[in-house]
């Protein structure tokens, strides 16, 4: 009985594959935030190198990886796919599980997968410095490695309450030679803005997107990498799913139901793309992608579909996408890495067709689904994985009732070594659900520009 399906160094997938080309018809472009005309490379070319540029709107399949990064992905990659089994004991489910565990980077999740390329296009291109915002810590620690492992200086924007919640994270950044600074900041107009207004704010990843892309707007050896959302940053996540799929091949199986955890969706994205492909193409017509989120921010299951920024203040492009409006401030609650008011613009389009799917999760059942993964699998993970763990469940749990033997694939998307107050909390009974009302979202949803 093979537990762990592993594959060799020489497997490591040599490209990423692009799912643009394989839309029947073209996603929205992004807009100027000022004209409202589409964006071209020129308005990118402030904050990000032509190589992500060019990415984020390729018409190729298939993109190169380059050997300088493929020799580091080496460090963690190929990463495990694991069978569950005694998960699935414990539920007494026909259904086979499997998830593929990306918690063995040196960060402890999926995120260095894009951090790493985006520090190489960077450097190729003459940068020294980037900024960046972080929720958890996660981002900002995947790209303190690896603008470390390329001699580059790295300023991380931290979302206060994380800042405080999880001083860990701010010490891997100091580490790996990162600054790293509680947003919102007196050091930028975005963040003495809102200060001005809510001086206790507990911040959110939309504000500190505003101050990185400032900083990085307003200094000429800087850009801006973000963690998320766009489509370059999903295409880099790609191989998750690439070699899930060799992995599974191996055992001649293909999934019947794929689950990620949604923040902005890239590790979602990085495990469904190579079959949402497929689905799109007609080859696996009948396979369920589920993306699964907090319900205090419920961006795929309650926002709108619309044009919307991406950051609080409103200087990034508009993107097509599922939100919640650009001013609504999430509650603070454990997973921080999926505090975020929109979507990438790529799963969105992929829910909106109905090609994935979207399903919401209080946070005490999420952590309930962790603590029966840890008694069963072992592994203690992030806040964030725990929901698509949580969705697994459900599926295995639907599969008792009917009987069916499904595979279930789902991607374990970070390690949740670092989140033991949060398990504390957990523990001792501290965990609160918080319902968003409508209310409070209509009011966000009309702050949305009209286009
Ligand atoms: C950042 C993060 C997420 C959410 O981000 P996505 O872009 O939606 O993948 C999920 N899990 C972990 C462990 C993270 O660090």
């Amino acid at each position: 009985m093979q537990t762990k399906i592993l594959l060799e160094e020489e497997e490591i997938p040599k490209k990423w594959y692009n799912i643009l080309p394989d839309f029947p018809t073209p996603l929205d472009p992004p807009l100027h935030p000022v004209t409202h005309k589409p964006v071209g490379p020129d308005d990118l070319s402030a904050i990000f190198p032509m190589e992500l540029i060019k990415q984020e709107m390729s018409p190729q399949n298939y993109i190169d990886i380059p050997d300088e990064v493929r020799e580091i992905y080496k460090l963690w990659r190929p990463s495990p796919l694991y069978r569950a089994r005694r998960l699935e004991n414990y539920l007494k489910t026909p259904a086979k599980i499997f998830y593929k565990w990306e918690g063995v980077s040196p960060a402890g999740s999926h995120k260095p997968n894009t951090s790493v390329p985006q520090a190489y296009y960077n450097m190729k291109e003459g940068i020294k410095r980037l900024a960046t915002e972080t929720g958890a810590g996660q981002w900002g620690s995947a790209l303190a490695l690896a603008t470390q492992m390329f001699g580059m200086e790295c300023t991380v924007y931290m979302v206060r309450s994380s800042y405080t919640q999880k001083p860990y994270r701010r010490m891997m950044m100091e580490l790996w030679g990162a600054k790293c600074l509680p947003s919102p900041t007196t050091t930028t107009n975005s963040g003495r803005n809102v200060l001005e207004e809510s001086p206790d704010t507990p911040g959110s990843l939309g504000i500190a997107i505003s101050e990185a892309v400032e900083d990085a707007a307003t200094h000429n050896d800087t850009n801006y990498a973000l963690g998320s959302v766009l489509n370059h940053v999903c295409l880099h996540q790609t191989i998750i799913g690439l070699e899930a799929k060799l992995q599974l091949e191996k055992l001649d199986l293909k999934p019947d139901t794929i689950i990620g955890c949604v923040g902005g969706g890239s590790n979602f994205a990085g495990i469904t793309f190579p079959f949402a492909g497929e689905k799109m193409k007609g080859k696996m017509p009948d396979v369920d992608l589920i993306g699964v989120e907090p319900s205090a921010c419920p961006t795929l299951t309650r926002g709108l579909y619309t044009y919307d920024f991406g950051d609080v203040a409103g200087l990034t492009p508009l993107l097509k996408m599922y939100t919640l409006g650009h001013s609504f401030i999430p509650p603070s609650l454990h997973a921080g890495g999926l505090r975020y008011h929109g979507d990438s613009p790529i799963v969105s389009r992929l829910v909106h067709d109905g090609t994935a799917r979207a399903v919401s999760y209080n946070q005490t059942e999420v952590f309930d689904a962790a603590a029966i993964f840890a008694k069963t699998e072992g592994f203690i993970i992030a806040p964030e994985s725990s929901h698509a763990v949580k969705g697994a469940i459900d599926v295995a749990l639907e599969c008792r009732k009917t009987g069916e033997a499904k595979t279930i694939l789902f991607n374990m998307s970070g390690h949740g070594n670092l989140d033991m107050s949060s398990y504390d909390d957990y523990l001792n009974g501290r965990l609160e659900d918080v319902e968003i009302s409508q209310v409070l979202l209509d009011e966000a949803y009309s702050k949305i520009p009209k286009i």
